[in-house]
Order: C-alpha cells, then sequence, then structure tokens
C-alpha cells in the first residue's frame, strides 16, 4: 500500500489551543445531540485556522448531517478565500471518540483531520466542563481509518514550541 507518488501527509493533527478549546465547547454546548463544523485553511498548507461551527441538520444524539445549504455557502467561501476544510470535525454525546460506519460512509475529504469528540460519561469523566473530553484525530480514505496524533500548540506564531503538549 501507499504507493510512490501517493500524497503523503503528516499522521499528526497540529492544532492551537484556542481552536481546540473552541471545538470541545462547541461540543459541550450541543450535548447531547451531536455537534459539528469545520476548521479551513489555507489550501495545502495543514493548517486549521479559521473555526467555523455548523449547525447539525438532523439535531440528533446519535448522527449529524450539515444542512446541504450552509454548506454549500461554507464551500463557495472557502474557494474565494482559497482555503480548505483541514479539520472536519462532530461530537459522539454517547459513544466513544471513534468514527462510525456511516461518518467513514460519509467522509468525503480523503486530505481532511476528521475530529471526533467524546462527550459522553466514561468512568470517573462526566465529558462536561472541568473534565477531560476524548479528542481524537483520524484520517479517512477509503473508507480506511488511520488514527493519528494530536498535538496542541499554544499559538501557530511560535510554531512547535518546547511548551507544546502531545495528547494520544
Ligand atoms: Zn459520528
Amino acid at each position: 500500500m501507499g504507493g510512490a507518488g501517493s500524497p503523503r501527509l503528516g499522521c499528526v493533527l497540529r492544532i492551537d489551543r484556542a481552536t481546540y478549546d473552541a471545538i470541545v465547547a462547541h461540543a459541550r454546548e450541543d450535548h447531547p445531540d451531536e455537534a459539528c463544523g469545520v476548521v479551513a485553511g489555507p489550501e495545502g498548507s495543514d493548517r486549521p485556522e479559521r473555526f467555523i461551527p455548523m449547525l447539525n441538520a438532523a439535531r440528533s444524539p446519535t448522527f449529524y448531517e450539515f444542512d446541504s445549504a450552509d454548506l454549500l455557502r461554507l464551500y463557495r467561501e472557502m474557494d474565494d478565500r482559497d482555503e480548505e476544510p483541514v479539520v472536519v470535525y462532530h461530537s459522539h454525546t454517547a459513544t466513544e471518540a471513534y468514527p462510525s460506519r456511516t461518518d467513514i460512509g460519509l467522509a468525503a475529504e480523503p486530505n481532511a483531520h476528521y475530529v471526533l469528540v467524546s462527550t459522553r460519561h466514561h468512568g470517573e469523566q462526566t465529558g462536561l466542563a472541568g473534565d477531560e473530553v476524548e479528542f481524537r484525530s483520524f484520517r479517512i480514505v477509503d473508507g480506511v481509518v488511520t488514527e493519528e496524533d494530536v498535538e496542541v500548540v499554544e499559538s501557530y506564531l511560535f510554531g512547535h514550541s518546547p511548551t507544546t503538549v502531545v495528547y494520544d
């Protein structure tokens, strides 16, 4: 697999603290429904820079669906700004932060980092404010799910600083 010439993107999601926190906050806010959104970035940069929370048109605790008109508008806007969806995120509210069969079937962006946040009750963790949440990132290409590391940086301005925290 992975023949010569196939695009090889880094197997890590590098995301800044503010964006990470915004995704987690959105997931908590919409709990018990699933929350979803996109973080756009300059094409080819692999930098998630512009946080765009979306509406879960399904308003469901077990499913998410971008509103098709919103999504069309977003894609036009990203196109105008030479951006692409670097991160596509959604939450799971009762199950682990791992793509479901449906999620895998709907994943249409081979270059995107698919982020899953789980706000479920999990042992001592309630998933709510003050507790840790599961925050995981995956590549989904042709139905194949590959988990990758998540690296939270304080800011892109300082790049890969010694204060970087690696979650896995
Ligand atoms: Zn899902």
